[in-house]
């Protein structure tokens, strides 16, 4: 369960570097709406919000027991949070 939040945390990371520039001024610039953010956290937290919302709706359905199963590759995790993971380990990196 460490090692797989890990993954998420360096998937973040992953798309700050890919996403975010640093510009002179120390401010952080997002490369694909031109945002500009105070820092790199706040950077993450826009790309996040704007570019790769992982807000799942169409993404995953509810089974009758709670649990959730990804529409991309049917995999079952236990709730909405495991499946957001599951999301940005294998469909979104
Ligand atoms: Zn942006
Ligand atoms: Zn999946």
């Amino acid at each position: 369960m460490r090692v797989f939040m890990l993954f998420v945390i360096s998937g973040l990371d992953e798309l700050a570097t890919i996403h975010l520039h640093k510009n002179i001024a120390g401010v952080f610039e997002c490369k694909l709406c031109g945002k500009h953010s105070r820092d790199r956290t706040d950077g993450k937290r826009h790309l996040e919000a704007n570019h790769f919302p992982w807000d799942l709706k169409d993404k995953f359905i509810r089974l009758s027991d709670g649990k959730c199963q990804c529409l991309l590759c049917d995999k079952v995790t236990s709730h909405k949070g495991n499946m957001r993971q599951h999301f940005v380990t294998h469909h979104l990196l």
